[in-house]
């Protein structure tokens, strides 16, 4: 792991830094290229221009680690507000929610209790998807995530490319036919449990993702989703599906708000499915962070909002 990477992701955990970051105005700049805006209307407004252009919109309330049991209750009245107000609008918005804002640390059954509450809320035909956060929720999570699925098929998850576990995980989803949402892994993991080089993260990604999509074919899966930017890593999915005569529609691309916006329409145009994560809310430091040790350079783009007028 690059030191940048790992100075960022210490930072993003940093409360210090987090309490510091929302007075400057040059980062809050910064920080409306990744999100439109705070609010659940901004991401409406933002889901609408997407889905003009055959992209469909996924909302992520930013947040993470609640305090108490009332918190979790009123993240989960926002989001079955949230998907009344998709509703209302008219979209073919789905929703990504994080456990640990639904009460994971504080009960287990508690938790299950509140994602049944909020799939419930949504039209049986979307997702509602899980995230995953750091390593040591993931067994949680996947509990979680088998309950909710034992009842709503749709359910999806998010699985990390990074970590070894991975694989043998997709195994053991597969007996459930799951809903699942690939992604490299955004948080700062040891090399006990995940990859430390990110030629082999690549590697395991496009590796998992070939065995998704043939699972997917096979009716072991319900539906299959990529979340990255990676464009090379998509041609190499896109060919997959080409060599194997799935159709394009096989493929299903989600990245986040304002990151690869050409990528995200050519393939749309293309024909394979395409969607965007728009994150909104006030809780965005260690998120924004996380974005920014994706990718160092946009540390640039921040140097550059501090001289802007
Ligand atoms: C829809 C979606 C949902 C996600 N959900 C989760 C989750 O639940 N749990 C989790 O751990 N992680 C999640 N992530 C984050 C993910 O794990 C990665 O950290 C992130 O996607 C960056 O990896 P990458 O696949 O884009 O590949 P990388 O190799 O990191 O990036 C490939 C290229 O994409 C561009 N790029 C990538 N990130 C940025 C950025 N921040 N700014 C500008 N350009 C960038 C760059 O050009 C880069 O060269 C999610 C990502 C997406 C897109």
């Amino acid at each position: 792991m690059s030191v940048m990477r790992s100075l960022l992701l210490a930072a993003s955990q940093n409360r210090w830094l987090r309490g510091r970051a929302s007075h400057y105005k040059f980062v809050r700049r910064s920080v409306s290229r990744f999100m439109p805006g705070e609010e659940v209307e901004d991401a409406i407004g933002a889901a609408k221009i997407l889905e003009s252009k055959k992209i469909a919109g996924v909302f992520t309330r930013l947040g993470e680690n609640i305090a108490d049991v009332r918190e979790a209750e009123e993240v989960t009245q926002h989001y079955v507000d949230v998907l009344r107000k998709i509703r209302e609008a008219g979209l073919h918005t789905e929703i990504s929610v994080k456990l640990t804002q639904l009460g994971l640390d504080q009960s287990t059954e508690l938790c299950i209790a509140n994602v049944k509450r909020i799939v419930e809320g949504e039209n049986p035909d979307k997702t509602v998807w899980i995230d995953m956060e750091a390593s040591n929720y993931v067994d949680a999570t996947l509990d979680v995530y088998r309950k909710v699925l034992a009842q709503f098929p749709r359910t999806g998850v998010c699985l990390q490319a990074y970590l070894f576990r991975t694989k043998p995980d997709l195994e053991k989803l597969l007996a459930l036919k799951p809903s699942v949402r690939l992604v490299k892994g955004a948080y700062k993991e040891p090399a006990e449990v995940a990859y430390p080089v990110k030629r082999d993260v690549d590697e395991s990604y496009f590796s998992l993702g070939q065995e998704m999509l043939r699972a997917q074919r096979d009716g072991r899966m319900f539906r299959v989703a990529f979340g990255t930017h990676d464009t090379a890593l998509i041609q190499r999915l896109a060919d997959f599906t080409a060599k194997e005569a799935m159709p394009k529609n096989a493929l299903e691309i989600q990245m986040l708000y304002g990151i690869q916006r050409a990528e995200q329409e050519r393939l749309a145009t293309a024909g394979y499915r395409s969607g965007v994560l728009v994150a909104y809310g006030s809780y965005w430091y260690p998120w924004f962070v996380r974005r920014l040790a994706e990718r160092p350079a946009n540390l640039w783009f921040m140097v550059k909002n501090l001289f802007a007028a």
